[in-house]
């Protein structure tokens, strides 16, 4: 049975003694509770180290917001996939939207980071999903294709199969609009009906696809109710351990 999951990306919150009492609440809550899901966080990449620490039992996976599509040398600023494997991140989110938005990232940019994850032992989460004038001219369908085919594509069935697709319409994310279960369902059916055209149903049965875009305690159960959401990519409603323990909660 493939993964359900709720992971938390924290983007750019959260000073050091803020984050690890968060992390020191998530790891309390943690041992207090048994969880229906895998449950992980993408804090900034500075405090990774601290939180292997804290999640020293891999109760929580570890994931970076991002990280280079190279390998090593001359890119400042860039954290690189074996550097991630060094400190035992569990993986890294890939091709979130605001990355797209800010740092013209594009899924061919994408597809290099997530064969770069696969082949350093980390779970890439590959983030999808449309814009609002993409959705209103009706193009998600043709958009999510493109996007799936062009970041996923040349891996092999063995590869795909270790990947995590989260569908994020650009829409909805921060914005607290969310995408209704019904539309969710639709677009995560989607893909697994593109991944199933390439590689086999048994194959697109065993991949993860969460959904992220305002993902709140008074929504998420609905949402993950759907068959083909596995779980969701939270937001803002990570940096609460209230918050984000009702999401944990709502696969109870
Ligand atoms: C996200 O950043 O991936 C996200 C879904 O944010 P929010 O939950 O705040 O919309």
């Amino acid at each position: 049975m493939r993964k359900r999951i709720v992971a938390g990306n924290w983007k750019m919150n959260k000073t050091y003694s803020e984050a690890q009492d968060l992390m020191n609440q998530l790891a309390a809550y943690k041992k207090e509770n048994t969880t229906n899901c895998e449950v992980y966080i993408a804090p900034p990449a500075l405090y990774i180290t601290a939180a292997k620490n804290i999640f020293a039992n891999n109760e929580v996976g570890v994931f970076a917001q991002d990280m280079s599509e190279h390998t090593s040398g001359a890119y400042t600023g860039e954290i690189a996939a074996d550097m991630l494997a060094s400190v035992n991140a569990t993986g890294a989110i890939i091709g979130h939207s605001e990355r797209r938005q800010y740092h013209g990232e594009t899924d061919s940019h994408c597809n290099r980071k997530v064969k770069l994850a696969l082949d350093n032992g980390l779970v890439p989460i590959y983030c999808n999903g449309e814009t609002l004038e993409q959705r209103k001219a009706g193009q998600h369908f043709e958009v999510i294709k493109n996007q799936t085919e062009v970041a996923l594509f040349t891996l092999t069935a063995e590869e795909i199969k270790k990947v995590v697709i989260a569908y994020e319409p650009v829409w909805a994310i921060g914005t607290g609009e969310t995408a209704t279960p019904d539309q969710a369902q639709e677009i995560h059916a989607h893909i697994r009906s593109l991944i199933a055209s390439k590689y086999g149903q048994e194959v697109a049965d065993e991949i993860s696809i969460l959904y992220g875009g305002s993902v709140k305690p008074d929504n998420a159960k609905e949402i993950f109710s759907k068959p083909d959401v596995d779980g969701g990519l939270i937001g803002g409603a990570a940096l609460k351990l209230e918050d984000f323990a009702t999401i944990i909660k709502a696969f109870d």
